[in-house]
């Protein structure tokens, strides 16, 4: 394990077990965990660990990621107690900037609730950050977070330098955006804009999708959503692997959700190892019985 070499300040964890960070809760040790409160923070992290040479991940709230075994070698840096929210009222318009660690169903909460905003409700119920959601465009129910994006300031660890980016330099397109392209460039914080609603409507439509979430998704076992993307309109993945007969289909711990053919759950004590040889199964078998090649929407984060 090498070192690090930060501000006394920021809060950091040396041998930091990665599945509690991750909705699979699964994964080894990281060398290290950096925890920044603020972009200044966050900002220093970055800077410091590219000037050694060392390397590191960001993570959200690990809703997308699947660790290894084998923990990490580096510093993983996350973004969880970076969620601020500040609102502005700009004639008409409603904007709220977040900062990239604050959690996308909450953001929705509080916009719909507090604030009395609609634009969110199709986040409420997706475990992401900001910061995570804009990476993969996250979208439900018709909606993707690419819709409500006014401009990010972000950070390029390449040029060392902040910068803000309008809506349409994020090149959103299905499960892809700017940062997906382009990993230096990290999230700090975001802006979306949305309306003035009414509160009961808004609430209706959230319930509604939560609902529809609790009905149709294995939310009693630990998994990362959706493992693969959609191959194309129309087409699911979903729908290919349960024509292809693998809901059940297990390795070790590791299983094709009964429930819902898209998500691989996590039944006890799966390993990253029994999560991705299922993965190839399934790729294998959906290729064989369909035609499809499978794109994995999960992102691996190898050990080194
Ligand atoms: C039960 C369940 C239901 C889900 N439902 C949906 C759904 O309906 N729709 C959907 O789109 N997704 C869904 N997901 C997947 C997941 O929640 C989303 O993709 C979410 O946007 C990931 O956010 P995160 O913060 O957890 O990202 P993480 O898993 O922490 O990270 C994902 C990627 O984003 C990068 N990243 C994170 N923060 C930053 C940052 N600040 N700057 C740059 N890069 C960053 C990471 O490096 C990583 O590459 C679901 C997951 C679960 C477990």
């Amino acid at each position: 394990m090498g070192k690090m070499i930060i501000s006394d300040d920021i809060e950091v964890r040396q041998n930091e077990d990665l599945s509690r960070y991750s909705t699979f809760k699964v994964g080894g040790r990281a060398d290290f965990a950096a925890f920044p409160k603020n972009a200044e923070e966050f900002k220093s992290i970055l800077f410091s660990l590219k000037e050694n040479g060392q390397r590191y991940t960001v993570i959200g709230n690990g809703s997308n990621v699947l660790f290894d075994d084998d923990g990490y070698r580096g510093t993983v840096i996350f973004t969880k107690y970076m969620n601020n929210t500040e609102y502005i009222h700009m004639n008409d318009k409603i904007r709220v900037r977040a900062e990239c660690g604050k959690s996308i169903t909450e953001l929705a909460f509080e916009a719909g609730k507090k604030h009395l905003l609609t634009g969110m409700e199709f986040a409420y119920g997706i475990p992401g950050s900001v910061g995570g959601a804009l990476f993969m465009n996250a979208g439900a129910y018709g909606k993707q977070i690419s819709d409500i994006v006014v401009c990010t300031e972000c950070y390029d660890t390449a040029s060392e330098k902040q910068m803000t980016i309008s809506a349409p330099e994020h090149h959103f397109s299905y499960r892809k955006s700017a940062f997906s392209e382009n990993k230096n460039l990290i999230v700090l914080s975001s802006v979306f804009e949305l309306r003035e609603g009414e509160g009961g409507e808004i609430f209706d439509l959230m319930n509604k999708y939560m609902k529809n979430r609790k009905e149709k998704q294995p939310l009693d076992f630990p998994s990362a959503g959706s493992v693969f993307k959609r191959p194309a309109d129309g087409v699911y993945a979903g729908k290919l692997i349960e024509d292809a007969g693998l809901k059940g289909l297990r390795v070790g711990d590791a299983e094709v959700s009964e429930k819902h053919a898209g998500f691989i759950v996590n039944r006890a004590n799966a390993s990253s190892k029994d999560i991705l040889e299922l993965i190839e199964m399934v790729k294998d078998k959906v290729y064989g019985s369909s035609g499809v090649r499978l794109e994995c929407e999960v992102i691996y984060i190898p050990s080194e």
